[in-house]
């Protein structure tokens, strides 16, 4: 599945083709948005360096809102260093704060919709009358658990079509992101075992991150040397 491909696809909809044929595009942008919640809130502090905002995984889901949670652990974050003038001791703070009270309350709501839609809007309506006061936790999975392997998974057919609506390709459209990058940046992508990446995971998964990345950052190329994953950062 190409998400970036599925998008473009929509927009080349006789539904929606109509709507934006003629039209320019000025700028564009998408972020994912946060799902983990209180379950998966890692741990905020280091040497040097505390996690608040989006970076901690703070959105409120069901609400999707996080610019609240965003400025409180700012303030919170701010006030810390204040008094201590370390970051030690932020995890602690933020763990006993307001912030993570509020997504207490609602931790069950988003885990509840994979066990079906039904179950999901039910359990949501459970949670949100008890405001959260259930005694359980429900569990997230872990992402990559989600994955199937190619022998497992027959693609439906799709029916796409030729696009003729801008953008043409991953690359066209991360120019109207207007990302800026120094030439000589350090690449920040760090992948533990690059063998893998020709092997096991092209034989088993056909190398997810080449279409799952909407800037084309991974890539297979092929060499005198072989195939290898170039990251593009
Ligand atoms: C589709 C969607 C809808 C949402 N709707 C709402 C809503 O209606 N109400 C609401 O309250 N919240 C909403 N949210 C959530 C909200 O947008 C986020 O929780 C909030 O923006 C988080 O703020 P932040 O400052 O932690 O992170 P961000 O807003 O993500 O800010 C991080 C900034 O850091 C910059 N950055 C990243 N890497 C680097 C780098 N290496 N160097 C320099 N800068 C860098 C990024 O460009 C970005 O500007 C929505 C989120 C999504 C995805
Ligand atoms: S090809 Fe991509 S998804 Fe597969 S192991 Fe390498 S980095 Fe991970």
């Amino acid at each position: 599945f190409k998400p970036f491909e599925a998008f473009q696809q929509l927009k080349n909809h006789a539904l929606f083709k109509p709507l934006l044929e003629g039209g320019e595009i000025l700028s564009a942008g998408a972020r994912a948005i946060i799902e983990g919640g209180y379950q998966s809130l890692p741990k905020v502090e280091m040497p040097g360096a505390m996690l608040i905002g989006d970076s901690a995984g703070l959105v409120n889901v069901p609400k999707i809102k996080g610019t609240h949670q965003a400025m409180r652990s700012g303030m919170l974050a701010a006030e810390h260093i204040a008094e201590t003038g370390k970051c030690a001791g932020w995890d602690a703070k933020l763990r006993a704060s307001v912030v993570m009270k509020e997504l207490r309350k609602v931790r069950n709501i988003r885990p509840g919709f994979n066990k079906g839609l039904w179950f999901g809007l039910a359990n949501a309506g459970w949670e949100t009358a008890t405001a959260g006061l259930s005694p359980w936790t429900l569990k997230n999975h872990a992402d990559h658990s989600a994955l199937k392997k190619v022998s497992d998974y027959e693609s439906p057919k799709r029916d796409w079509t030729e696009r003729t609506l801008p953008p043409r390709d991953r690359l066209a459209s991360v120019y109207f992101a207007a990302t800026e990058h120094d030439e000589d940046q350090p690449v920040h992508l760090k992948v533990a075992d690059t063998n893998v990446c020709i092997t096991r995971c092209a034989e088993e998964y056909d190398n997810p991150c080449t279409r799952f990345c909407p800037a084309g950052v991974y890539e297979i190329v092929e060499d005198e040397a072989g195939k290898r994953l170039q990251i593009n950062a």
